[in-house]
């Protein structure tokens, strides 16, 4: 049998709720695997007196009777982007963190420490799950491998020589290597999908107003949203169906309830329509991950779907049109680490104000962060605008229009999520650009603001210069369409298993 650690969700909770397993024991076991797995450096902060209190909560309530949430004693990790009252929150960023003498933040005096909890989060709470601890990601969420991390990327536990992805990197180490059962991460061009792609396991990226952004340090505001990893499909929609929903302090978040994720699981796919986009499968995608793919959406042809291609002519603009925008945003939000607001405090004597404000940036972000926040200026300012910013959102609209059309002939649109497999730590780090055309397929419906999910569909064959790597496939569907992702994702699952 399985290691209870090792269940989907709901079974770990139902256990927990029937007392075949504490939550202190779960707690316990996930801490264990954190210590064990420690060089995939996942984790930058670890919450183990925090959560060791929340599970005899947990137990306590049980003994008494009390009821239990849908999450109780399911262990959960967070992204360091997500705010959290008992750690520290760093966005992977020497701006946000006091170092020990390691140089890693520390204990909780070592980082910034939010008043708050996100709303994501503080809803993982009232469902009982046991926030285990912050995971490690590319700093502000800027990146696709996790090396723009200040304290040294996470690594893939199918071949730690290679990048799980990013940003979220840390939140798909935590579950693909079993240190948690589910974690959250933030996707503003893919670092939900991509990651999860990489690591073999399931994310996903809710539409743009399905999950409060509350609480959650802001990258490009009109593309960030909080989403779940998880091992398999039904887990993932049980930890979306506990974060979504409307929040008074997010008024971008929508005025609708959650959908039925963990029904809609169960659903008949045949009814729904497939739709191809040949744009997804063009040059630079990796012959093996073409072939995973294509025999995923021949398996649910198989099944009785409808598939047909679709048109989604503006697909090749992507890439450029996310780096304006995204930037743009960033280069506004990131304006408030300052050294005087938030972020590194420079001793007073040793700086006048003026230089105090320099200084700070400049011993506080890394180059990657640093790049984006003088392309977006650049992109803003007077004499450039109209011909980057404002081109840039003509060009979102043209690739939000495409969705709208390819949706009035298919329910669900299926792609590959990131178009190589993991790759070499170490491979793109000099070259960004090469990096961010690896984000060429979740983009799109990041700038559409549509509901998008990665599911694993196979292995790349074994060669000499690589091991068999997981695939992932994309699923689209239109905003607010998370029920039908989640019926073909699990379609897509079992189909994978048999
Ligand atoms: N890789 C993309 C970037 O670097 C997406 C990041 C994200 O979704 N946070 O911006």
């Amino acid at each position: 049998m399985a290691a209870p650690l090792d269940l989907p969700v709901a079974a770990l909770a139902a256990a927990v709720k029937k007392g075949d397993v504490s939550a202190t024991e779960l707690a316990r076991g996930a801490l264990e695997r954190i210590r064990e797995k420690s060089a995939l450096n996942a984790f930058l902060h670890v919450s183990e007196a925090p959560v060791l209190a929340a599970a005899a909560e947990v137990d306590r309530k049980r003994a008494q009777g009390e009821p239990l949430g849908p999450l109780a004693g399911v262990p959960i990790a967070v992204k360091d982007a997500l705010c959290t009252t008992d750690a520290p929150t760093t966005c992977g960023s020497r701006i946000l963190t006091r170092r020990g003498p390691d140089g890693r933040p520390g204990g909780a005096a070592a980082g910034w420490c939010p008043p708050y909890d996100a709303t994501a989060v503080a809803r993982l709470r009232a469902a009982g799950a046991l926030l285990v601890g912050k995971t490690n990601m590319d700093e502000f969420a800027m990146g696709s491998s996790g090396e723009n991390s200040a304290f040294g990327p996470a690594k893939n536990p199918v071949d730690p020589t290679r990048t799980p992805g990013g940003s979220s990197s840390g939140s798909a180490v935590a579950v693909a290597g079993g240190m948690a059962s589910a974690s959250l991460g933030s996707d503003t061009g893919g670092s939900i999908r991509q990651p999860a792609a990489l690591c073999g396991i399931v994310g996903i990226k809710p539409t743009y107003g399905r999950v409060s952004r509350y609480g959650l340090v802001a990258f490009a505001s009109s593309l960030d949203q909080v989403g779940p990893f998880a091992r398999d499909v039904r887990s993932a929609a049980h930890v979306l169906s506990a974060i979504s929903g409307a929040d008074p302090r997010d008024s971008t978040a929508a005025a609708l309830p959650a959908g039925d994720y963990a029904g809609a699981c169960e659903r008949d796919v045949k009814p729904l329509r497939i739709g191809v986009p040949e744009e997804y499968f063009a040059e630079g995608l990796d012959p093996d991950v073409a072939e995973r793919v294509r025999a995923a959406i021949a398996a649910l042809e198989r099944e009785g779907c409808a598939v047909r291609p679709v048109k989604l002519a503006h697909t090749h603009y992507g890439v450029a049109t996310y780096y304006i925008v995204a930037t743009a945003e960033a280069s506004s939000n990131l304006a408030r680490f300052d050294g005087v607001r938030f972020g590194l405090r420079i001793e007073p004597e040793r700086a006048s104000l003026v230089q105090m404000y320099g200084a700070t940036r400049d011993a506080g972000f890394g180059a990657e962060v640093k790049r984006r926040i003088l392309l977006g200026t650049y992109v803003l300012s007077a004499g450039y605008y109209d011909a980057y910013y404002k081109k840039a959102q003509q060009v979102r609209t043209l690739i939000r229009r495409d969705f709208d059309d390819a949706f009035e002939d298919v329910d669900v649109i299926a792609t590959p999520t990131s178009p190589t497999p993991a790759f070499r730590l170490g491979e793109k780090v000099d070259d960004p650009l090469a990096m961010y055309l690896g984000d060429v397929y979740t983009l799109p419906a990041s700038l559409a603001g549509i509901a998008g999910i990665s599911v694993p569909c196979g292995t790349t064959k074994a060669r000499a210069d690589r091991p068999a790597l997981p695939v992932g496939l994309q699923l689209l569907a239109p905003a607010f369409g998370e029920e039908k992702l989640l019926t073909v994702a699990a379609a897509v699952e079992r189909l994978a298993a048999s």
